[in-house]
């Protein structure tokens, strides 16, 4: 057999469905695509490979998935920390939004987002935010996957008037990059607090008629949920449902306030959870009952949520922090086990995007989107299971190499697409920008 790429090594998590551990196999690639999974041994003697890798002590894994984020806003990393999500807000990030955000700030903010992404093993990431056209063609030219938001809002920014102006430029990025190999487009309506009946009942309709998914934030703080009670009459997940978005293209970013009827509801719906427990903690917006949910059989993802909120954007840390927290509110060390970590920041974030497919897992047929880790440092040493030592030991300094659609974006843990001096050059002058004016 013929292949373009052959990379062995120890250990291969490829997150199927019996999280099998593969020891001393190869992954041989052709094409984009993963063309088989087998023992090292056999793969030498029966493959010839125009390019052989050997990595001694990585990892293997799928790409892994950051399913919430605002890319761009990793120029307000650190901007303003240790407040309350409203203050956080109306008095932080809003006013510095309305202030810089064009497409200059989001294409140098998406830059120093995915380069940032791609060193900590993320091959695909969902986004929302403003100018999304902007993201999109920053994301490809990396060589990145990305489902990038088409977002809508009722208030007027520089982006857009209103919320037919959003819709009608979301449609427009969603025509441009119709059967583009690494972007896709979904909807990304902000929040049921920001978006009202009228916009979301359209875009209930045209998510329908494009079959794409829906991503929204819901359920962020109690807030949120008293607010909607007052002016609606109903909590914002009961209305959303009202207006018919609970399905399986609907990804529910948040969701600490959840009811065990309302738990019920998004399991027979098939509506996805997308869990963001770092961005959670730090704005002290309540505790999202992951273990229930996965109990309840909800597939839920995991995402970092923006750089101001995080603040960083690493799917590793990710993991850890989402195991760890589950068992603290779980009351239960067996809750959130390492491989359901694993399992959230890859194969559930492809369900929720509809791309399970494609990626999520490292199996024949599948799109090549490779990570290999290098476990041979001293905090994950020794090896006796290697996805423990993934989840609760590794950080993204130890990611090496990257491929997506089977080409290398990432070699030593160097960017081969993305001009590193560059972007922090860019990211440093924004930073003094932002800072005069805060
Ligand atoms: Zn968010």
């Amino acid at each position: 057999m013929q292949a373009e790429l052959l990379i062995h090594a120890p250990w291969i998590l490829p997150v199927d469905a019996a999280d099998s551990q593969l020891d001393d196999h190869a992954i041989a690639v052709s094409e984009g695509r993963i063309q088989a999974l087998l023992p090292s041994t056999e793969a030498r003697a029966s493959i010839e490979a125009q390019r052989e890798i050997e990595l001694p002590g990585h990892v293997l894994i799928p790409g892994l998935i950051n399913a919430h984020t605002h890319a761009a806003m990793s120029l307000m990393r650190g901007l303003a920390d240790d407040l309350p999500l409203m203050t956080w807000l109306h008095e932080h990030i809003w006013p510095a939004e309305q202030r810089w955000v064009d497409p200059a700030f989001v294409g140098d903010g998406t830059r120093l987002a995915v380069l940032e992404m791609l060193r900590g093993g993320v091959t695909c990431y969902n986004d929302m935010y403003f100018h999304p056209e902007v993201s999109a063609q920053v994301t490809a030219e990396a060589g990145m996957r990305a489902v990038i938001g088409m977002i809508v809002i009722d208030f007027p920014t520089g982006y857009a008037a209103d919320a037919d102006g959003y819709i009608a430029k979301g449609l427009a990025l969603h025509e441009r990059y119709r059967d583009h190999p690494l972007i896709q487009v979904a909807f990304a309506p902000h929040s049921p607090y920001t978006v009202s009946d009228t916009p979301l009942s359209r875009v209930r309709t045209l998510a329908d008629q494009l079959e794409i998914p829906i991503h929204i934030h819901v359920h962020e703080t109690r807030d949120e949920v008293t607010q909607s009670l007052r002016d609606h009459g109903q909590r914002p997940l009961a209305r959303l449902d009202g207006l018919g978005l609970l399905d399986p293209a609907l990804l529910a970013v948040h969701m600490t306030q959840l009811e065990d009827a309302e738990i019920e509801r998004l399991a027979a719906t098939g509506a996805h959870v997308v869990h963001c427990p770092e961005s959670n903690l730090k704005l002290a917006s309540g505790f999202c009952p992951l273990a229930r949910l996965l109990d309840a059989g909800v597939n839920v993802a995991l995402g970092t949520d923006g750089a101001a909120s995080n603040n960083d954007l690493s799917m590793l840390g990710e993991m850890r922090t989402a195991a760890l927290l589950a068992k603290g509110v779980s009351g239960s060390a067996a809750a959130v086990p390492a491989s359901a970590a694993l399992r959230m920041a890859t194969i559930n974030g492809a369900r929720a995007l509809g791309l399970d497919d494609e990626i999520g897992s490292l199996e024949t047929g599948k799109a090549a989107d490779i990570v290999a880790i290098d476990l041979g440092d001293a905090h994950t040493q020794p090896v006796y299971h290697p996805t423990s030592q993934l989840v609760y030991a590794a950080s993204s300094h130890q990611v090496r190499q990257v491929w997506i659609n089977g080409r290398q974006v990432l070699r030593d843990g160097a960017p081969t697409l993305i001009d590193t001096a560059d972007t922090f050059a860019r990211a440093r002058t924004w930073g003094e920008r932002l800072a005069a004016s805060d």
